[in-house]
């Protein structure tokens, strides 16, 4: 069983990021990446510490605006409309969820989509949905690297992605049945009205896991030999501590998988690593500069 070290194939791309930064100061441009927080939840004030420092390790400059929470929605939608304008920025990212009087659709429109290195523009989604994506989102980018670094091609497989959110499962199973490297899977999505699950996930050569329930997945759910991606975080309660798990049962599944990405250690740190690609990939098209991107 290989264990997929996210980790080490995050500080890779972080490394080829660097390099890219520095191409691109040679001509005068420096990327930088805005984050948007409208919230007091203290997780999301952690995604944000914790993106803008990955920003500082790679040369990134890391603008951060905050926008009280109950502000009135016009004051966050004004604050994208400025770093919209502004050419010093590269990359717009607000930190969702955002308040309940705020629109979150409009939140994603309102960013210019050649900044949106979250990828969730309607412009952006379609484009990846037609095979085209200006930026893959971070997440299931970062998958698509995992596997590429495992050595599992999904051409010809047979994956099988649990969960549809617009976040994680709906834009990797485009990547993974889409054309091109890193694609060409047959590919089955399952979410919560799919009806025996098992019997999809035990048919998988790949699958990707992302429904948010702590160790959901189970070793009887998958074949002998299967690749394993675990995307889900979950806080739970252990022996009177707090420990993060995933959505499979690390333990029982990693006697069975071929490979298994960790939870830590596995996509968590990939979905850093490719905000930052996202980000000087932003400024390198807006500058029209020459990058070798990781
Ligand atoms: P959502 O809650 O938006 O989506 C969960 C999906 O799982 C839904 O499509 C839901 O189906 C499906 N689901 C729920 N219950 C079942 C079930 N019993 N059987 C099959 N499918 C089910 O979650 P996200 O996609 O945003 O996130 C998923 C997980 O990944 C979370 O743990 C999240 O924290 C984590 N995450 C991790 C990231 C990382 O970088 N590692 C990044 C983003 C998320 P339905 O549509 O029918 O409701």
């Amino acid at each position: 069983m290989t264990d997929i070290d996210g980790n080490a194939v995050a500080a890779d791309i972080r490394s080829g990021v660097a390099e890219c930064v520095e191409t691109l100061q040679a001509e005068g441009v420096d990327p930088a990446l805005a984050t948007v927080l409208m919230s007091d939840d203290p997780a999301s004030e952690t995604y944000v510490s914790m993106k803008q420092n990955d920003c500082e390790e790679v040369g990134i400059d890391g603008i951060h605006v905050d926008v009280d929470d109950d502000a009135p929605a016009e004051e966050l939608y004004d604050t994208i409309d400025e770093l919209n304008a502004d050419d010093g920025v590269h990359g717009i990212l607000v930190q969702l969820p955002v308040p309940d009087h705020v629109d979150t659709e409009r939140v994603l429109r309102s960013i210019d989509p050649a900044k949106d290195v979250d990828g969730f523009h309607p412009e952006n989604v379609g484009r990846l949905v037609g095979g085209n994506a200006r930026f893959k989102p971070c997440t299931p980018h970062g998958i698509q690297r995992l596997l590429a670094a495992a050595d599992v091609d999904p051409e010809g497989k047979e994956a099988v992605v649990v969960g549809r959110s617009d976040i994680v499962g709906k834009p990797i199973a485009n990547l993974l049945f889409g054309r091109g490297p890193g694609g060409n899977a047959t590919t089955t999505v399952c979410h919560s009205r799919t009806d025996d699950l098992a019997s999809h996930t035990r048919r998988a050569d790949i699958v990707v896991a992302a429904a948010g329930i702590p160790e959901f997945i189970t070793a009887d759910m998958v074949s002998e030999g299967t690749t394993v991606i675990d995307v889900g975080i979950n806080r739970v309660e252990r022996d009177g501590e707090s420990t993060l798990v995933g959505d499979v049962d690390y333990e029982a599944v990693s006697e069975k998988a071929g490979a298994i990405t960790p939870v830590p250690g596995g996509v968590g740190p990939m979905t850093r690593a490719m905000l930052l690609y996202n980000t000087v990939k932003a400024a390198a098209e807006q500058h029209d500069v020459d990058v070798d991107l990781p």
